[in-house]
């Protein structure tokens, strides 16, 4: 199996408690990281976890509260004590290249690898496509630009059968048409059959991160039939007043918006550091939506079509 899996390093909202930390993540893609926000702490979660440093190439985050972002500083710098060459391609809201610029250029200017950021477009969009895999970046409705992403793993090729090779030889080019789903016609007369050569390839699969916001109903079209879905339940119903005006989402509305959006899977978090127990967040998720988790700090979960 592709590993294509996320480690949950933060789930709580802006102040974090004794055993919870601000929002950060790491998405394995084939085991080259997104790191997806950046809270207080994400570098030492992720000793924690026992996740490379050297694996992560691209830092996403959503937008620029503090609890989203005021690790990226450590790491950075963390990046350089280690020796890091590779660049580090950071994609979020704009003013965060002033922000970094200003903070290392402060200490002297020494980060000796290549910072490529990226600024996200206002209206969002298609922010990353590779071979593998498409990013989409949707604006949020939060106090400050805010961005949701979406991760959809492309189409493979189809699998050569290798039982069938190993009976019969067949030239290269063949091969790569039939990956490409063409039937074959060699010049020694043979005829491959693509169906009788092949086999499907494993079915695309999709992570979808949304905090911070209040639920956007229509964003589910967005992300329709979404493998794994982590959505934020800052708040309990009861407290909806709160989360209105503060421009969050309750645990009831990400379970209604997680089943509007079929997704196979919720993950919730970013949680209020006023409730001590979660498992009624999960609970309220759950008369939604059967299917919703805590995302628990330290375990990784893997996305499954
Ligand atoms: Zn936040
Ligand atoms: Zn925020």
């Amino acid at each position: 199996m592709i590993p294509f899996e996320v480690t949950i390093l933060g789930n709580s909202s802006a102040i974090p408690t004794s055993d919870r930390h601000p929002t950060s993540q790491v998405l394995n893609h084939r085991n080259s990281y997104f790191l997806i926000d950046c809270g207080e702490c994400a570098q030492q979660q992720i000793r924690k976890s026992h996740l490379k440093f050297s694996r992560i190439k691209w830092v996403l985050i959503s937008h620029l509260h503090g609890d989203h972002f005021f690790g990226l500083f450590g790491l950075i710098s963390t990046f350089q004590l280690l020796g890091r060459k590779e660049s580090l391609i950071i994609y979020a809201p704009p003013a965060l290249e002033h922000i970094l610029k200003t903070v290392f250029s402060a200490g002297g200017g020494n980060i000796d690898f290549e910072i490529d950021f990226r600024s996200i477009p206002e209206e969002g969009g298609e922010i990353f496509d590779s071979d593998f895999i498409k990013i989409k970046a949707m604006p949020l409705n939060h106090s400050t630009p805010c961005y949701g992403f979406h991760f959809q793993e492309k189409n493979l090729p189809r699998k050569i059968d290798k039982s069938k090779i190993e009976m019969e030889e067949v030239p290269i080019h063949a091969l790569h048409k039939l990956k490409d789903g063409e039937d074959v016609q060699l010049e020694d007369g043979r005829f491959l059959k693509n169906s009788e050569w092949t086999l499907d390839p494993p079915k695309p699969r999709s992570y979808t991160f949304i905090t911070d916001t209040r639920c956007i109903s229509d964003l589910a079209d967005e992300i329709k039939g979404t493998d794994m879905l982590y959505h934020e339940a800052t708040f309990l119903h009861e407290d909806k007043k709160r989360a209105i005006a503060t421009l969050h989402t309750t645990a009831k509305e990400a379970g209604a918006f997680a089943k509007k959006a079929e997704a196979k899977m919720l993950l919730i978090g970013h949680f209020s550091a006023r409730y001590d127990d979660l498992k009624p967040l999960k609970k309220e998720a759950q008369t939604e939506f059967e299917e919703s988790f805590i995302a628990k700090e330290g375990k990784c979960y893997k996305i499954k079509h």
